[in-house]
């Protein structure tokens, strides 16, 4: 293997260290912490346990946290007022939604009734837009987790040619539109795409999230190309990425390891998110 394995783990890490050092300051001059609000609707193990992880990294960094766990049943109109009464709550500086949510509600009205400058996974259309227009705001966790991951690989995106698999609100469109910020050239492939591996051969930078495991080859991986796997496919025997690890890893000059590679970055961008919708919502703190 001729790859560098990038170690999602240690870098998010670095993230959590950084965010509860700069907690404890806003805390010294704020007189409180930052507060994450989540809502699980129903009792899908697996949110369970992302809901678990996620107030446990909020308690680690020296944030409170408050679950709201609804039951299965739970009609939109319940839902929604929940978000609006934590986006009217002055106490809260964090909502966030435990997606998908059962067929009777409608997610994108759970997430439009989402106070903005509370929505620390970035998914409002207004966050959505201050991003498109390259304005700041709360940027989606995951696709910020991959910039973290590049920086702190000291890749250079300027001029880079970078090629994204999938076009998700969620993870593909917000990482195309960060590496275009960073002054890559970018290219977004999905499920049309005509000669998927072609185009990704492009790539001095390559982006997975599809969710097809090991989708992505060899011969889909340009020699001493950076790629970053965000695909989590469970299997019968364990997790896999969207890029066939061994077979890239014999071509690239960096990858990502799924799990263990942009996984844990998810979790410490939220807390870096809350942290930042805190002190916005108290600017001289
Ligand atoms: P999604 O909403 O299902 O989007 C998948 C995208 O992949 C779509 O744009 C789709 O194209 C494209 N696609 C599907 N099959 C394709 C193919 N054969 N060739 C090329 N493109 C194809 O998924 P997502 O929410 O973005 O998530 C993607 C992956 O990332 C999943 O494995 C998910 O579990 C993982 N994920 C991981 C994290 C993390 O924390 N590590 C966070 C979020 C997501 P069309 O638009 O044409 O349908």
């Amino acid at each position: 293997m001729a790859a560098r394995v990038i170690d999602g783990k240690a870098v998010a890490a670095a993230v959590r260290a950084r965010v509860r050092g700069e907690v404890a300051a806003y805390a010294e001059s704020a007189g409180r912490t930052p507060l994450l609000a989540t809502i699980l609707v129903g009792e899908d193990p697996a949110s369970q346990i992302y809901i678990r992880k996620k107030g446990e990294a909020c308690e680690e960094v020296g944030m409170r946290s408050v679950h709201h766990g609804l039951d299965a049943a739970t009609g939109e109109a319940e839902l929604l007022a929940l978000v609006r009464e934590l986006g009217e709550d002055d106490d809260v500086d964090g909502i966030l939604c435990q997606l998908p949510v059962p067929d009777q509600i409608d997610e994108n009205a759970v997430v439009a009734a989402i106070e903005p400058s509370k929505d620390v996974d970035g998914l409002t259309p207004q966050n959505a837009g201050l991003l498109a227009h390259g304005e700041p705001g709360l940027v989606p966790c995951t696709p910020n987790g991959v910039m973290e991951l590049l920086a702190h690989e000291g890749v250079e995106l300027e001029g880079a040619e970078a090629v994204v698999v999938g076009r998700s609100k969620l993870v593909g469109v917000p990482v195309a539109r960060l590496l275009l910020l960073a002054n890559a050239t970018v290219t977004t492939c999905h499920s049309r795409t005509r000669d998927l591996a072609a185009v990704c051969r492009r790539a001095d930078v390559l982006v997975a999230a599809v969710g097809v495991p090991r989708l992505l080859g060899a011969d889909a991986v340009k020699p001493g190309a950076v790629v970053i796997d965000v695909g989590v496919n469970r299997l019968e025997d364990g997790l896999a990425g969207d890029v066939d690890f061994e077979a890239a890893a014999a071509v690239a000059s960096a990858i990502t390891p799924v799990p263990g590679g942009v996984g844990p970055m998810t979790i410490a961008m939220l807390l870096a998110n809350t942290l930042q919708a805190a002190r916005a919502r108290a600017p001289g703190a």
